[in-house]
């Protein structure tokens, strides 16, 4: 999805006519945020909103008539492809669900947890664009006991040997001496894997719980799906 005029999109996702949905633009009814969060100033009709930029009416976000968003509890041992040779998430929701699905933040084959697939190419794009910072929860196995200093620098940053720049600060909370819950807010490629490996230890399960303001619905089994609600797109 491009950019689209402002007041066809809200027309379309609000079912308004151009005219209604111009007034309430002018009226200041229709907020957008960038992908960092912040406002946009000076909205008008023919603006346009970019992929990543969010669209609200009387403070409700807008999507377009037809998008679906769903989550997935991802087993173990399925890949986050589309298409492979091995068993994928994809494979998990039904036929006449998937046209058009993409998955939104990749898990690794032996991960678990909460992942997100929707037809929305801009609500995808506002939950994974590096700027967004969107706050990824796990709950992290660890072959090793961790003792505070290294809690302290999963917390602080640590550097991954392909960059420079040190990890965000993270949250790490212990649960046990080899469980922790630990909140990032980057999607580095196998991230949190290589956070502990830094700090001298193996993860030996992952399970991803919440990404932003969206929890893994405990009452959906591994394999199942389901989909968002109102709250969780908003
Ligand atoms: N970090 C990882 O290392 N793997 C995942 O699947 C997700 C985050």
């Amino acid at each position: 999805t491009g950019p689209a005029r402002l007041d066809f999109f809200v027309a379309h996702a609000a079912g308004l006519s151009r005219k209604q949905a111009k007034a309430l633009i002018r009226g200041g009814a229709v907020t957008v945020t960038g992908e960092d969060g912040a406002p946009r100033t000076g909205l008008k009709a023919n603006s346009s909103v970019a992929p990543g930029e969010c669209v609200r009416l009387d403070g409700a976000v807008l999507t377009l008539p037809g998008e679906r968003y769903l989550m997935l509890h991802k087993p173990a041992g399925r890949v986050c492809a589309l298409e492979d040779a091995l068993p994928t998430v994809i494979d998990l929701i039904p036929a006449e669900q998937r046209r058009g699905l993409r998955i939104v933040g990749r898990l690794d084959r032996d991960t678990t947890g909460l992942l997100l697939l929707t037809t929305d190419g801009q609500w995808a794009h506002r939950l994974m664009s590096p700027r967004h910072h969107c706050a990824k929860r796990y709950r992290v196995t660890t072959a090793e006991p961790l003792d505070d200093a290294q809690l302290t620098r999963l917390r602080d940053g640590v550097v991954l040997h392909d960059d420079p720049a040190p990890t965000r600060p993270a949250e790490a909370r212990a649960l046990s001496d080899t469980e922790l819950l630990l909140t990032i807010s980057e999607g580095r490629y196998h991230q949190v894997k290589r956070m502990l490996a830094a700090v001298g230890t193996r993860v030996v399960a992952l399970h991803r719980e919440a990404v932003g303001h969206i929890e893994l619905d405990p009452d959906l089994p591994a394999g199942a799906w389901r989909p968002l609600t109102d709250a969780e797109i908003g």
